[in-house]
């Protein structure tokens, strides 16, 4: 697991790299939330980012997410960033803050089912496949707005904003165009009013890309290696 010194020391890297995209930008810190993204790593890291003051983790795994929920702190706030099984949605309603990926009317009515029966409203993101990648879930961007008009109808979630994961890639400037035609999918959509629906966040931009992200007005930057260190696979 990383030490202490090596997490404070990569926590305040980025954080300096997000100021000064956002400098770039001519954009406000405020206006990004950082999300620690722990999937694979344990508990205990998670709580040494708590000490250092990070207190929003992504995880993209419902079980995981779940166990971790049990063991650390209730100040942790977890978003689950990954795909998303109809059958699992049970076990997360009430316990994230926000699920980033939905990409299916169907796997939407099943999260507002078993918010119903939990009498809570469960925030959401639509995730949108913007390069078009075959490998990638998420919703192309000529059908997020259909998809978006169909959720906006379920009483118990609300659609709060895009989601997108840009292709791998060496080079961050590759994936500017992705995250440009994210923002103009989000102001488009918005520009619809259509009710129930708002598009205040945009979580786009992970360690290879965040900057890039912030400058074409990401909300949210999902931030795994660059906080945490390499992912050992295999371990879990
Ligand atoms: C793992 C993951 C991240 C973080 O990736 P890093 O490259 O480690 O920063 C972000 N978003 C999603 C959806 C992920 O699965």
């Amino acid at each position: 697991m990383i030490t202490l010194e090596q997490l404070k020391e990569n926590l305040e890297n980025i954080e300096n790299r997000i100021c000064n995209a956002c400098k770039r930008a001519g954009r406000s810190r405020d206006e990004i939330t950082l999300i620690a993204v722990s999937k694979m790593n344990p508990a205990e890291a998670v709580i040494a980012a708590l000490d250092c003051g990070i207190n929003i983790f992504g995880e993209n795994k419902v079980q995981e997410l779940c166990e971790k929920y049990e063991q650390i702190d209730k100040c942790a706030e977890w978003h689950l960033i990954g795909h998303l099984q109809r059958n699992k949605v049970k076990y997360i309603i009430g316990k994230t803050k926000l699920i980033h990926s939905v990409d299916s009317l169907r796997l939407a009515e099943e999260i507002d089912k078993e918010s119903k029966k939990k009498n809570v409203v469960t925030d959401i993101l639509i995730e949108v496949n913007a390069a078009s990648e075959e490998s990638k879930f998420g919703v192309p961007v000529c059908e997020a707005e259909e998809l978006i008009r169909e959720i906006s109808l379920l009483s118990n979630v609300r659609i709060c904003g895009l989601m997108t994961v840009a292709p791998y890639t060496e080079n961050a400037e590759d994936n500017r165009i992705y995250f440009k035609e994210m923002k103009e999918l989000s102001v488009d959509i918005n520009s619809k009013n259509i009710d129930n629906v708002h598009m205040n966040v945009l979580s786009m931009g992970m360690t290879g890309d965040f900057e890039t992200a912030i400058e074409e007005g990401a909300t949210h930057v999902r931030i795994g290696t660059g906080i945490f260190g390499e992912r050992t696979y295999g371990s879990k």
